[in-house]
């Protein structure tokens, strides 16, 4: 079924790919993905390294560019960081934040997300906002409370005009890298309830606009099953994202 949204497949590389492989694999992408189905977009969020290679090499392909991580100061002396502004500059158009690796490696919190997600929407660079619960949250059933309250929590006071302006990224902790996937129905769930507190947030309209992904072993094999759910509108795609021909094949089925 095809959503009112446009779809959005976006890869996450993580820490994979020194330049040489990320212009490898950004080469193979734009010939893979020289053309896309109507309705669906495409995003790479290389290591921030890589993402000037990746931008110079996917230019003429209908793939855009994301990043990983950003700062939300506007310069100086933050050493290791990157700005709003310096991912613009370099050609991203999304960002994503509050994964649960940074969450958890590098102790990123609600309050850093929030400011992140103002700091994105500011320069016109769209937040992929990633929520996410643990297996014990989610043997608990305190999932959906949880993972709403990542949402109202880091999206405290954030303002857009149109749902194009934000994603949201639902990926269970419990899901990622593990081989292990939620079923289309725990994926509705969540999506679900994210939807309905993005209407608390934004209002119909915009929620209506907004796109809330999947994430957490996405494959090409898995993928048509999520797209079919009323608020799953695309996919967050990590270790699927690394090889070209994976990748373009769940662009192929959304
Ligand atoms: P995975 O990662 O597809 O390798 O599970 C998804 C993510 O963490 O974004």
């Amino acid at each position: 079924t095809q959503s009112k949204r446009t779809r959005l497949i976006a890869g996450n590389w993580k820490m994979n790919n020194d330049v040489a492989e990320a212009a490898k694999l950004a080469d193979e992408l734009a010939e893979a993905l020289n053309e896309v189905p109507a309705g669906v977009e495409v995003v790479v969020c290389p290591p921030t390294i890589d993402i000037t290679t990746v931008h110079d090499r996917i230019q003429a392909a209908p793939v855009k560019l994301g990043a990983q991580n950003v700062y939300w100061e506007e310069k100086g002396a933050y050493t290791g960081e990157s700005s709003c502004a310096m991912l613009k500059s370099a050609g991203c158009t999304y960002c994503i934040i509050g994964h649960s690796e940074r969450r958890d490696y590098f102790k990123e919190t609600d309050a850093d997300e929030n400011k992140k997600a103002k700091a994105l929407i500011a320069a016109g660079i769209v937040p992929i906002f990633c929520c996410g619960e643990s297996l014990e949250t989610r043997e608990a059933g305190e999932h959906v409370a949880f993972v709403t309250g990542q949402i109202k929590a880091g999206l405290e006071g954030v303002e857009i005009k149109s749902g194009d302006e934000l994603v949201i990224a639902y990926e269970p902790i419990w899901a990622i890298g593990t081989g292990k996937t939620a079923t289309a129905d725990d994926a509705q769930e969540v999506c679900g309830a994210i939807r309905a507190t993005l209407v608390e947030i934004f209002g119909q309209e915009i929620a209506d606009g907004i796109r809330v992904l999947y994430g957490g072993s996405a494959k090409p094999e898995n993928i048509a099953g999520f797209l079919a759910k009323e608020d799953v509108d695309g996919a967050l795609v990590g270790g699927a994202s690394l090889k070209a021909d994976s990748f373009s094949a769940m662009v192929e089925k959304a």
